[in-house]
């Protein structure tokens, strides 16, 4: 079990990184020699596979070496100053980070396990130290089977209700489907049995469906000339045909993405053409067709998808995206730039999506005598809401700076409002009620008629507080006005009210 396993995935490491990553693989093993897993295994067996996971998805060194040392002060009592004098004041602040969010308890209510994700990324001091806590996770569940049985239940919930959520959040889908996947069976043990045994009844055939689907396809888009990187063939998850089959009265012909279709291409313009070529021959499902790269998702998700019949009775979903749409989607957040060349200035301007999918813009990174300059492109829709209201960042931040700069502005400017029920909706700061009904559902937009905040009658142009329970009135016959424009403060509910204005059976007031 050399370091070399770990640093081997570590894609820029430099000498100095390896020395650290080496010098905490070292520590951690000598802190952590009498201490053992529930398995009986030794404990560093974790801390090396929590780095090694931490090192795959591309984070820096410290970020690396405090996968290694994350215990070190809860568990074996290392000493705070001890790893600040031995792996610096960056590290430390990851570690004691990680630690302290071990102390948060999620008391398992539905309607607050939002609130919870939330609380728990604001607590972080970096983003890096949930990524460290999400790696930890997902070590801790692969080898859930031997912890005690009693723990299980909660272990698994916690994972669905927090850990998935928040690596989805960050853009890390591929830790968030197999943390899914493993705290399924132990969270809901009878509904994934149930979920098996219906996927297991037509597996095989499924699959053989989808093969021979996928040859077709594969002739009938290189006869476009479109040229194919890759293709893959996926069947859903059962954690997640599962939360779709519960809200489908269980009927399985109202799934559609059982059976998907990756199809990796080289460019942007690809991705169209090959999307029309599959068109040309395959009939769509209508409404099934998702434009995600002129529109990514909020967690910055980019591809096209597409379900089309199979001409064998049934349907397939196929995405198609380009590599780096690919890895964005799978690592997200985890990615970034490796822009610490040490030992020499450079003046070099690379182009790289900075940080994956979290924030999906284009930025301009030189480095020049160690500051990291940071210029964004505009790259419109690409670029998820709240990293738009960064608008002005500085553009000579350090490394550091930057995270600290990052995690401030998206709590700093947000607000988290409540509805009567508990569920958190969170707004820019100085939204009002209006923003607030537009951010739940449209329909409630629209037909406002007023508004109560902390239980009490508010003018609609009121701007909310953090914390705020507010409760939306609503008539069927309300309608939008030309005002609400200036009352609005976010774009979305903009959208809608210029949408309602124009709607031919709106009576302008
Ligand atoms: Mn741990």
């Amino acid at each position: 079990m050399p370091y070399h396993e770990i640093t081997d995935l570590m894609k820029h490491a430099s000498v100095k990184d390896t020395a650290l990553v080496a010098k905490a693989y070292t520590f951690a093993e000598e802190a952590h020699k009498n201490h053992k897993r529930y398995s009986g295994e030794p404990y560093f067996i974790h801390l090396f596979e929590t780095a090694k996971l931490i090192a795959e998805l591309g984070a820096d060194a410290p970020t690396v070496a405090a996968g290694l040392l994350h215990d070190s002060i809860e568990d074996v009592n290392v000493m705070p100053e001890t790893i600040r004098n031995e792996f610096g004041a960056d590290v430390l602040m990851l570690v004691e980070g990680v630690t302290k969010l071990g102390h948060l308890r999620y008391r398992g209510v539905d309607r607050y396990s939002e609130s919870m994700r939330r609380m728990f990324i604001a607590s972080s001091k970096d983003l890096r130290v949930l990524i460290v806590k999400l790696c930890d996770r997902l070590h801790n569940m692969r080898t859930l089977q031997h912890v005690p049985k009693t723990k299980q239940l909660r272990i698994a919930k916690e994972t669905l209700d927090i850990y998935a959520p928040i690596a989805y959040r960050l853009g890390i889908r591929k830790v968030n489907r197999e943390l899914e996947e493993l705290a399924f069976p132990y969270a809901y043990p009878a509904e994934f049995e149930r979920v098996k045994k219906l996927v297991n009844e037509r597996k095989n055939e499924l699959l053989k469906q989808l093969e021979k689907f996928h040859k077709s396809v594969l002739r009938g888009i290189t006869r476009q000339g479109v040229p194919i990187v890759s293709t893959e063939e996926r069947l859903k998850g059962l954690y997640s045909l599962y939360n779709k089959l519960r809200h489908r009265d269980w009927d399985f012909e109202k799934i559609y993405d059982l059976l998907a279709l990756r199809i990796k291409v080289k460019t942007v313009e690809d991705c169209y053409r090959a999307l029309g070529a599959i068109h040309a021959i395959w009939r769509p499902l209508p409404g099934r067709i998702k434009d995600y790269i002129a529109f990514p998702k909020p967690n910055g998700y980019r591809s096209l998808h597409t379900t089309v019949f199979t001409g064998s009775g049934g349907v397939v979903e196929i995405q198609i995206r380009t590599e780096e749409m690919h890895r964005e989607s799978e690592y997200g957040v985890a990615l970034h730039a490796d822009y610490k060349e040490q030992g020499k200035t450079v003046k070099e301007t690379q182009k790289k999506s900075f940080f994956g999918s979290l924030m999906s813009w284009r930025g301009n990174i030189t480095s020049e005598k160690g500051k990291t300059m940071l210029a964004i492109e505009d790259v419109g829709s690409g670029v998820p809401a709240w990293v738009r209201q960064l608008g002005d960042l500085d553009s000579t931040l350090g490394e550091q700076e930057f995270w600290e700069y990052l995690r401030e502005d998206f709590f700093k400017n947000r607000i988290f409002i409540f509805t009567p029920k508990g569920d958190v909706v969170d707004l820019p700061t100085d939204s009002t009620p209006l923003d607030f009904a537009y951010a739940i559902h449209s329909d409630i937009g629209d037909h406002l008629v007023g508004a109560k905040v902390n239980g009490k009658l508010v003018p609609i142009e009121t701007p909310l507080h953090n914390g705020d329970i507010v409760e939306i009135l609503t008539k069927k016959g309300a309608r939008a006005t030309a005002k609400w424009l200036t009352i609005a403060r976010t774009s979305i509910a903009k959208k809608h009210i210029r949408n309602a204005l124009q709607k031919p059976d709106h009576k302008y007031q």
